[in-house]
């Protein structure tokens, strides 16, 4: 048995704490915040999420407060048209053998974080932000804010998008500024009219710009924000700000989609960051994983959805793990996820500037290419992210079986 700290106590971090105890070992949660928590709005999770959760022992409690969205759907932001829509029904479910939904953010987390604190090899520290490690062959001593060392046999950096310990591992600087500034609010769905109350994940693209919206917390809020591609420079992190600014900042959006974005009253502002792919996520006993590892824009909305696909990784490399290979079954993790992150970390960039962002004759192609697929194209076209097989080889022939029916 191995002690294993974990920096971060995001969805990242519980979800790998609860996959290294369930292989066995203890894990030791140092997280800087002085009590758990996630923002109040949504998150949408593909099956592949569900499959992870499924393995942890928490897809029930997931689903149970999720909202099953019936289609994803593109619009244009200006005509109103529908661009595409894969229905998300029971030929998806049976495709991919678990649901796509919509949860709101502290509904995942506080499900994880209740799963870690009912389990007893799980240990939480909160109020215990890492500043550096220093590895050593035999082990790993965590420095904390607070001047205290934590002892351990590895460490899993899941610190976020500015994580310290990727930081010290690869000295790779702040993450990239996109230049994409999102406005974010949650409305109560009390106030939305009834004809606008869709039970699906809607995507108005705009000329370099978009809107997204869906329901949350069991259907009795609307999760929504609208993004520019502005060019902005600087990193901002959710700045208050005024509804008439975000009113203005969109025009010749259609009216139907106007008319939701003035039911927002708290906005928060942020500007988009992501990392390009990194060649190494280990240094001996320490990884990286979540948003430490491959921190990505979330236009294919599978950031958290890699978090716990990592995790589910990690807990199956570390089970039965031989004191003197821990270095070795980290790089084996790593090497496991890499490319898929890598791959989804360009994909994402490239669904913003493709299909959501794009103006005049480039927006005309995209019109024409989404008109060109049949429902199965667009379903085929996702089978390799939202199909992916997890696990051990009896799970993993279970997927496949799913994906090729
Ligand atoms: C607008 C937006 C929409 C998104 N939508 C989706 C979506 O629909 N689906 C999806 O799958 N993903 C989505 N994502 C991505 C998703 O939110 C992230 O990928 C995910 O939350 C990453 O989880 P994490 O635990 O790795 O990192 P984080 O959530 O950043 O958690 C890191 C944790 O570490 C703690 N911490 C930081 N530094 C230290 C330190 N030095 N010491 C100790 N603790 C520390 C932090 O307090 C935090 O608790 C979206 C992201 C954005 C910005």
């Amino acid at each position: 048995m191995l002690n294993i700290a974990v920096a971060g106590g995001g969805i990242g971090g519980l979800a790998s704490a609860l996959a290294v105890a369930r292989a066995g070992h203890t894990a030791h949660v140092l997280e800087r915040n002085t009590e758990f928590a996630e923002l109040g709005a949504g998150i949408q999770l593909a099956p592949n999420a569900f499959r992870a959760l499924r393995h942890l022992g928490v897809a029930e409690p997931v689903a149970a407060r999720a909202v099953r969205v019936a289609a994803l759907r593109l619009l244009d932001a200006r005509s109103g048209a529908l661009l595409t829509e894969m229905p998300l029904d029971d030929a998806y479910r049976h495709r991919f053998g678990e649901p796509y939904a919509v949860v709101q953010r502290g509904d995942l987390h506080s499900t994880l974080l209740t799963a870690c604190q009912e389990h007893e090899r799980v240990v939480l520290h909160p109020g215990t932000a890492v500043t550096g490690y220093r590895a050593t062959p035999d082990a790993v001593r965590v420095v904390t804010a607070d001047g205290r060392t934590v002892e351990a046999d590895a460490l899993v950096g899941a610190d976020g998008i500015r994580s310290r310990v990727r930081a010290q591992m690869l000295g790779d600087g702040p993450p990239r500024v996109s230049g994409h500034t999102i406005h974010r609010t949650v409305v109560p769905m009390a106030d939305v009219p009834d004809g606008l109350r869709w039970n699906s994940v809607n995507l108005w693209a705009g000329p370099g710009w978009h809107m997204v919206h869906y329901p949350i917390a069991n259907g009795e809020k609307l999760n929504l924000a609208i993004t520019r591609d502005d060019g902005a420079r600087t990193a901002v992190s959710g700045v208050p700000t005024s509804r008439d600014e975000v009113l203005a900042g969109f025009p010749g959006l259609h009216p139907r989609a106007r008319a939701l974005l003035g039911l927002g009253r708290e906005w928060r502002t942020w500007v988009l960051c992501d990392r390009p792919p990194a060649a190494t996520w280990t240094e001996g006993r320490v990884c990286l994983t979540g948003d430490a590892a491959h921190a990505m824009l979330q236009y294919a909305a599978q950031g958290a959805c890699m978090a716990l696909e990592d995790a589910v990784v990690l807990g199956e490399v570390l089970e039965g793990t031989p004191e003197d290979d821990v270095a070795g079954r980290l790089a084996l993790f790593a090497g496991l996820r890499r490319e898929r992150a890598a791959r989804v970390q360009e994909v994402s960039s490239w669904m913003g500037h493709a299909l959501y962002h794009p103006r005049g004759a480039a927006a005309a192609e995209r019109d024409a290419m989404l008109a060109s697929l049949s429902p199965d194209d667009l379903l085929a076209a996702v089978d390799w992210l939202h199909g992916h097989a997890l696990g051990g080889p009896a799970h993993q022939g279970a997927a496949q079986a799913v994906v090729l029916t």
